[in-house]
């Protein structure tokens, strides 16, 4: 961790915001992160399209009230303001 900002998909990063964070994070490393899950627990989060509290255990994650995903940058899971969301009615590629 930490090391990796450059070898994600072109066009976003682990500092893009919204969808393109989401997207970075889910792809990345061949989508080995997305299901990592979160050091110390997760983040609480806060659905930003329900607003439904919730934990998000892995560096993408959903709503469990309305399947909002979001997610966070590895170099970024230390606060939970850092967390994305990919707006709503979003789904993840291949679902
Ligand atoms: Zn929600």
């Amino acid at each position: 961790m930490g090391s990796c900002g450059s070898c994600g998909p072109a066009g976003g990063g682990p500092f893009s915001e919204g969808v393109e964070l989401v997207e970075f994070v889910y792809c990345a490393h061949d989508g080995a992160v997305r299901n990592a899950p979160i050091p110390d627990g997760g983040l609480n989060a806060k659905c930003q399209g329900c607003g439904e509290p919730f934990v998000l255990k892995t560096f993408v994650g959903k709503c469990p009230k309305c399947g909002g995903v979001h997610a966070v940058s590895p170099p970024r899971c230390d606060d939970p303001a850092n967390i994305q969301f990919a707006g709503k009615g979003y789904k993840l590629p291949g679902e």
